[in-house]
């Protein structure tokens, strides 16, 4: 065709009509789910059998892959028990504590199955959710779904004030609504094998999810009570998932630095021509609060600016070592040639 063709042809329509390059989905498909614990032998019990009966309900073959975060209580017994007794359990335990996106990446490249949900195992996702986001999947028209927290009155408030916080701070740096993000979430195969490939050592799973793009949609629901149990994350471990999630999606801070840094020269400027002035006409300057003033100012901002690009030299520091993000010493598979 050409170019001409268009232009004198009759106007376009607003819409192609494309036959649908949507995948179909039959009984024959897999949907893994991936479950990250660290010392959940309180929640373990009621997690297993509410999920099996929230499974009843999807019609899909499945499979429930748990990692074990290195655990230190009795989950890997727990587990194990499980897995004896039913088929579908795969296990994999990590070989210390390597921190919750580490355990959803572990569980992410051994699950089979042609979708993925992740899902937390003290219960705060509610499971029967599994039934509507695995239909949703199988319309074909979409290949993420973000579980959003519509409501979050059960978490502590310190946790809402703060997470808040860091979402409208993290939006403004980056342009992503992580305000109700949870890491309950359902991947296509496609998504789960283009995050495979990726090869960050430090990996926020709820921005990177949302960085991937593809077909995606929200789906609300109201955060539930811990099952049983307690957080198993500190103020510390927070702080540093922040900074992880900052210092993979932006160099805005180190930018910012450079910019408090030609703030700080302009007013250097002016407080020197001042000064000379003082000087030149005779006048004595008030020296001593002054000095001790601008000490405290520019030691503080120059600390700070040290401080930023530290985190993001440790960052670059861990992809640059090029470690693994986790280390696996047991696993328990499902028989695949037999469950297939
Ligand atoms: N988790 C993990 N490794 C960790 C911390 C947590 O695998 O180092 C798991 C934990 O067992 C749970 C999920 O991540 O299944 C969410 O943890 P938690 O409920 O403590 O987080 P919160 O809901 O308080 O944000
Ligand atoms: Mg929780």
């Amino acid at each position: 065709m050409h170019f001409t063709d268009v232009a004198l042809g009759a106007a376009p329509t607003k819409e192609i009509a494309w036959p649908s390059p949507m995948t179909t989905h039959n009984k024959q498909q897999l949907l893994s789910l991936v479950i990250p614990v660290y010392n959940e032998e309180d929640v373990i019990p009621a997690l297993l059998p509410q999920l099996v009966q929230a499974l009843q309900d999807v019609d899909i073959e499945h499979e429930i892959i748990v990692v074990d975060d290195g655990s230190s209580d009795g989950t890997w017994k727990l587990l194990c028990d499980a897995a004896h007794r039913r088929s579908d359990i795969s296990l994999l335990r990590l070989s210390r504590n390597f921190g919750k996106e580490a355990a959803i990446m572990a569980g992410l490249r051994e699950c089979t199955g042609d979708a993925a949900i992740v899902l937390d195992a003290d219960l705060q996702h509610p499971p029967r959710m599994l039934v509507e986001m695995t239909e949703q999947w199988l319309q074909g028209d979409v290949d993420i779904i973000h579980a959003v927290k519509s409501d979050d009155h059960n978490a502590p408030t310190m946790d809402r004030v703060t997470s808040h916080w860091f979402g409208r701070l993290f939006r403004r740096m980056t342009g992503y609504e992580i305000r109700g993000a949870t890491d309950y979430k359902l991947l296509d195969r496609r998504v789960i094998d283009v995050l495979n490939e990726l090869q960050d050592y430090n990996l926020f799973f709820r921005g990177t999810t949302l960085w991937l793009g593809f077909r995606h949609r929200n789906i609300y629901f109201e955060l539930g009570n811990r099952r049983g149990g307690q957080s198993k994350w500190t103020p510390m471990s927070r702080l540093r998932l922040g900074i992880t999630a900052i210092t993979s999606f932006t160099a805005l801070p180190l930018h910012l630095m450079t910019v408090v840094g030609l703030i700080s020269f302009l007013f250097a400027i002016v407080m020197g021509v001042h000064t000379l002035y003082n000087k030149i006409s005779g006048v004595a300057v008030e020296g001593f609060t002054t000095v001790i003033l601008l000490l405290l100012i520019f030691g503080s901002l120059i600390t700070l600016s040290l401080g930023v690009i530290g985190a993001y030299l440790s960052k670059i520091h861990d992809e640059v070592r090029d470690r693994p993000r986790y280390l696996i010493a047991e696993e328990v598979l499902r028989d695949r040639e037999q469950a297939d």
